[in-house]
């Protein structure tokens, strides 16, 4: 039999497909509860489908503006003016993007060419690595600090400054950040910040943001933007998500902010790589963020998801991570019973699916080389009954 099609190289020879995907098909397969791929399983605000609507209705169905429709854009420019107080110029500052993954990839493919060195922090979301190395350009991982409690559990992260000033030099192109963190739920602190502006005052290296869970920071502390610090926007793409904020992930809609020229670089890659993004959505959603109380209330809403969630988990045999930001609460199992405490974090997501019956996602997933911590990630963006169901499932743990 001839082979249907000429062989090639593949440009991704290490990648498979998503653990996001795998694990919420094995969820699927087994009728587990999916605490496992980060998505609200719950209905966005009516008034927001409404506005959708209405646009489809008016007639806003053909190709809106390359950038994102004006008023999507002026409404993105005055919410992080008012919350971080950088104002970015709308017109050639802000694009709309079709979701914060598309923002990425096209912020790092105008920026990277081969060989450069682009600085990721590890656990990291599972596609910067492959678009850094679809652009060329060589990742440079290093690891987030774990901090052990006396007995040997994971108590917190933290950023490894001493690494990260070792591997910051004349290549580096890019630093890829991520607050609040996926999957850990870490939070940066102004002091974090601080030490990211020392490390590349004196370097050429840029920054991808990645601010997709801005609005679930919580206990009272503020989410640390890179708008809010005028030394380092002048060398940052900050990207953002709508489908995290208004519970809509499936439509996929997102921006990025930068500077003039950096925007004037990702808008060049952006034409060609999406074109536009859909033209009612950017109509309901630009409507929708003008009524600033929905993102406001956003901690809130999720907080009580949160403190629902972990009073539910004190009951079982985990050892709860702090989650200071992010709907992701990660749970050490290192202390449950055997032989499952020994299993590695997919062994162990495999074994909760199929036996207990609720899917997570392991941590280890987000390292190029598994580094193993006994430590998984639930999604907590999910319905009171849902969570119910799954913490009576794992009580059993
Ligand atoms: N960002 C989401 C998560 O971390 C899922 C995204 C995806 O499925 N690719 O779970």
């Amino acid at each position: 039999m001839p082979s249907l099609s000429p062989a090639f190289p593949s440009r991704l020879p290490n990648v498979g497909t998503t653990v996001f995907t795998v694990m919420s098909a094995l969820a699927a397969q087994h009728k587990a509860i999916n605490l496992g791929q980060g998505f609200p399983d719950f209905a966005c605000d009516p008034h927001l489908i409404a506005y959708v609507n209405k646009a489809m209705l008016d007639s806003h169905n053909q190709y809106p503006p390359m950038v994102g429709i004006p008023q999507l854009r002026h409404g993105i420019r005055d919410k992080i003016k008012n919350l971080y107080g950088h104002e970015y110029d709308a017109d050639a500052e802000i694009t709309v993007t079709a979701g914060g993954t598309q923002g990425i990839l096209t912020a790092i493919l105008c920026c990277v060419s081969p060989g450069d060195e682009v600085v990721i922090i590890e656990p990291a979301y599972d596609s910067y690595r492959p678009s850094i190395e679809l652009a060329g350009g060589k990742v440079i991982a290093v690891s987030l600090t774990t901090i052990r409690d006396a007995q040997g559990q994971v108590s917190s992260y933290e950023i490894p400054w001493d690494q990260l000033a070792k591997v910051v030099n004349p290549k580096t192109r890019l630093i890829m950040i991520n607050s609040p963190h996926n999957p850990t739920g870490m939070v940066w602190q102004k002091s974090d910040v601080d030490q990211l502006a020392n490390l590349v005052r004196n370097t050429n290296a840029l920054i991808v943001s990645d601010e997709v869970y801005e609005h679930m920071v919580y206990d009272g502390a503020q989410h640390e933007s890179i708008a809010r610090y005028p030394e380092l926007v002048n060398r940052s793409f900050l990207i953002s998500s709508f489908g995290k904020t208004y519970h809509v992930t499936g439509w996929k809609v997102g921006y990025v902010a930068a500077p003039a020229e950096l925007m004037k670089e990702f808008r060049k890659v952006h034409q060609f790589n999406v074109f536009t993004v859909n033209t009612p959505m950017q109509y309901g959603l630009a409507q929708y963020l003008s009524e600033s109380e929905h993102y406001l209330n956003l901690p809130q809403f999720y907080q009580a998801k949160r403190d629902f969630f972990k009073a539910g988990l004190e009951k079982t045999g985990f050892k709860l991570l702090p989650t200071p930001g992010t709907y992701f609460q990660c749970v050490d199992y290192s202390n449950i019973q055997s032989p499952q405490s020994k299993l590695n974090e997919g062994d162990f997501c495999s074994w909760l699916s199929t036996e207990i019956g609720v899917a997570a996602i392991p941590v280890s997933a987000f390292y190029e080389n598994p580094v193993e911590s006994g430590v998984v990630r639930f999604c907590f963006a999910k319905k009171e009954q849902t969570l119910t169901d799954a913490l009576q499932r794992l009580e059993r743990i």
